[in-house]
């Protein structure tokens, strides 16, 4: 059975069930509607706690998940959550199922799949929204 489709341990399922119920309270979004897009993140995230003891965000390509952990950047709730409410793997959205876009930079791809998403919940997440500067420049950094 290839890696990517065994099914993960009750223990990290269950940190990530804890993560969801307690993300989405704190920052006033929702799981996605379509209940298999919610279970395939679930299920990515908890594969990756077994695998490399930490909830990496399971729609990202990393050459080298061991390596990709000692940075917070993609650790769920991951940096763009924290500073922009987005949420690009649609885990954390709105009742629609839109990631939150309105705090992206102008030309965010973000922005450009989903146009302005309104966040319904401003008082609520955004712990990081400071850093928004230091985002931009590791985003672009990675772009080039
Ligand atoms: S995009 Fe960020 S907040 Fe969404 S599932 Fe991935 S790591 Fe978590």
């Amino acid at each position: 059975m290839p890696k990517e489709k065994q099914i993960p341990s009750g223990k990290s399922l269950t940190r990530v069930d804890r993560l969801i119920a307690g993300y989405t309270r704190k920052s006033g979004t929702v799981t996605h509607p379509d209940p298999e897009i919610t279970e395939s993140i679930r299920l990515g995230l908890a594969r990756n706690m077994d695998e490399v003891g930490k909830l990496l965000c399971p729609c990202r390509f990393y050459p080298d998940k061991a390596e990709e952990v000692k940075h917070r950047t993609w650790i769920c709730p991951c940096d763009d959550m924290q500073v922009y409410k987005y949420c690009h793997c649609l885990l954390f959205t709105t009742e629609e199922g839109l990631p939150i876009t309105e705090y992206l930079p102008e030309n965010h791809e973000g922005r450009d799949a989903y146009g302005e998403v309104k966040d319904p919940t401003p008082d609520q997440g955004r712990l990081l929204k400071h850093h928004a500067a230091e985002r931009e420049e590791e985003r672009r950094r990675h772009l080039s």
